[in-house]
């Protein structure tokens, strides 16, 4: 006999509360923000705490070169220009993505041109990523979403083998590994968000708004510098390039720097990272392993190389319809939310429930720079006539639209939470037919 679901009337299975207990240092925020204030740091390029969370977030990632910037995407757009993403190229992107990661390589004149997704992983997968590749493909950017890893290995081979740079958009990665090693330090440049507040809703590391650039080509690191960081100090000292040795201070113009008071919040919450990322794993990985043995669900793979962290926007939980009678999501959702959990969904990406190819711009055209010229529109630069996307075009993430539940991730949930949650999965799933 199955006990009465709380959506009929019963006793919720989660009773102890959904809050993460974990608190933020806000005296040691403060503290912070009040001493960088009273001594007048309003404005501190690459100079005071700018440099030292530079250096820190650099060490803890181990790799060569890293700047900040003030926003992901504007790390991100920095990225492009360094891959020498321009007019008439492409660049591939998984259309489970986001526009504010890869704007940087619209604005530059290239197109955009979507990859589907792994049913498993719910990532970029490579072999679609093959297919779409063309003479005129510039750049791959994966993204490690909800701080999955992506399949590194796969996508530097096929950037090696074409010549293509390969961005990491890590903005919910932080602390994240393949293969042993953190990313930032993998594939060709990797780009982080500070965004938001902290746990929950932020990026793993949050300030307000804030972003950094990572690489290990000194390459890439100059272009990346060259774009968005007039009047960086000592700019002109770090350009070793002789092709860039004619820039002054000002570079070429753009000014994507972090404010102090922000780089001085992610250092404070930089500090907690590796304590929240250990927590987060050991309990996603204590409920994931629960829900394995649960008919209906599945926790969304990560590939064996990977270690996932940071888990931006929580855990992704595969759901099967038909192991519990064709339970349409929406009532499975329904009868978990009565039950006191906090499962969002069914959905995809939370926040942005559409397809990035479904985006007004990618199935009509857009004339981005007026009289009928940009990468959205008819021939240009190279590029044939932008023909639009269409529903259909990318099957593996249309299916999965209904089918994928998130839930938030848990630094110190309460006592007896995550049992609870699971409790909850075992009675609706048992419960189904009551449901039908
Ligand atoms: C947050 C985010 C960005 C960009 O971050 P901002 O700091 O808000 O500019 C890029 N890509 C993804 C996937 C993100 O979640």
């Amino acid at each position: 006999m199955s006990e009465k679901l709380a959506v009929h009337g019963g006793e919720p299975a989660i009773t102890v509360g959904t809050r993460d207990q974990w608190r933020r240092p806000i005296e040691e925020e403060r503290a912070m923000v009040i001493g960088l204030l009273e001594g007048g740091k309003y404005s501190d390029p690459a100079r005071g705490v700018v440099k030292e969370f530079e250096d820190e977030f650099r060490e803890m990632i181990g790799a060569e070169y890293c700047f900040a910037t003030d926003h992901g995407h504007t790390a991100l757009a920095c990225a492009f220009y360094a891959a020498e993403v321009g007019p008439g190229d492409e660049f591939i992107t998984p259309t489970v993505g986001y526009l504010g990661g890869y704007v940087g390589g619209l604005h530059m004149g290239a197109r955009p041109v979507f990859a589907d997704i792994d049913p498993k992983t719910l990532l970029i997968d490579p072999k679609d990523v093959e297919r779409k590749i063309t003479q005129r493909t510039r750049a791959i950017n994966v993204i490690h979403m909800h701080g999955n890893v992506c399949d590194m290995d796969a996508f530097m081979d096929l950037g090696r083998r074409h010549d293509i740079v390969v961005i990491e958009d890590a903005c919910h990665a932080h602390g994240a590994q393949w293969d042993g090693k953190k990313i930032g330090n993998v594939g060709d440049v990797a780009c982080f968000s500070f965004q938001g507040g902290p746990n929950p809703g932020g990026k793993p590391v949050a300030c307000g708004e804030g972003g950094m650039v990572l690489t290990n080509s000194r390459k890439l690191y100059e272009r990346a510098l060259i774009f968005g960081q007039l009047h960086r100090r000592g700019i002109t000292d770090e350009l070793t390039l002789p092709e860039y040795r004619m820039l002054d201070v000002e570079v070429l113009g753009w000014k994507f720097r972090p404010h102090p008071f922000a780089a001085g919040l992610a250092k404070v919450s930089l500090k907690s990272l590796d304590y929240r990322n250990e927590k987060m794993r050991e309990n996603w990985a204590r409920m994931a392993e629960a829900l394995r043995e649960i008919r209906g669900v599945e926790p969304a793979h990560h590939y064996e190389k990977a270690t996932p962290a940071g888990f931006h926007n929580g855990h992704q939980i595969l759901y099967h319809p038909d192991e519990l009678g064709g339970l349409p999501g929406e009532k499975f959702g329904e009868a978990m939310r009565a039950e006191g959990a906090p499962l969002k969904g069914p959905q995809l990406r939370p926040r942005h429930p559409q397809l990035e190819h479904m985006r007004a711009i990618f199935t009509q055209g857009f004339d981005l720079w007026g009289h009928g010229r940009g990468p959205l529109g008819g021939e240009f630069m190279g590029l044939p006539p932008f023909e639009g996307y269409k529903e259909g075009d990318f099957p593996v993430a249309e299916s999965l639209l209904e089918k994928v539940f998130i839930t938030r991730s848990y630094v110190e949930p309460a006592d007896g939470f995550i049992d609870q949650y699971v409790e909850a999965f075992r009675r609706v799933t048992a419960g189904y037919e009551l449901l039908l």
